[in-house]
């Protein structure tokens, strides 16, 4: 058996086992090959990750950095300011109630969904698998709008 990491054109990322190359061109000309998170079928093999120690958080890293950020040379007026100081303070107050799980995130509000632990609100970081899967099983979860200092690195 080969393992494959494959792409949709969503840039949901999956792995996929085939017992040759060409089991996995004939799995695709058949139409069999979708993607577990939104049923595309466009799937085609996801460029290799540089590294394998840290596998998602690089292979994250490299996919953002590639994207780009999204800029512009103008000066954005006093009034989107003020909007965006006061969302960051809402955001603030609402993550105060909230504990900051870092990587655990995934796991903890998976406990807390199956009824392990007691429900309470807390943050963290999740990968965009993590994401995908928790959505998967019906457990919501909502981006954090404005990214804060991570608590993981303030040390
Ligand atoms: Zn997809």
């Amino acid at each position: 058996m080969i393992v494959f990491d494959l792409v949709c054109p969503d840039d949901h990322r999956f792995e996929g086992w085939f017992s040759s190359s060409a089991d996995f061109t004939e799995q695709g000309d058949r139409g069999l090959l979708t993607c577990p998170v939104c049923g595309a079928a466009d799937i085609r093999k996801a460029p290799m990750a540089p590294a394998v120690s840290t596998r998602v958080s690089e292979r994250q890293g490299t996919t953002d950095s590639a994207r780009g950020k999204q800029v512009a040379n103008i000066e954005l007026p006093a009034e989107l300011k003020d909007a965006f100081a006061k969302i960051a303070k809402v955001q603030a107050e609402a993550l105060k109630k909230s504990t900051w799980v870092g990587k655990k995130f995934a796991e903890e509000v998976r406990s807390q969904h199956y009824g392990e632990k007691d429900e309470a609100p807390v943050h963290g970081k999740a990968t965009k698998e993590e994401a995908a899967s928790l959505a998967e099983e019906g457990i919501a979860i909502a981006p954090i709008l404005f990214p804060m200092a991570d608590p993981d690195e303030l040390n």
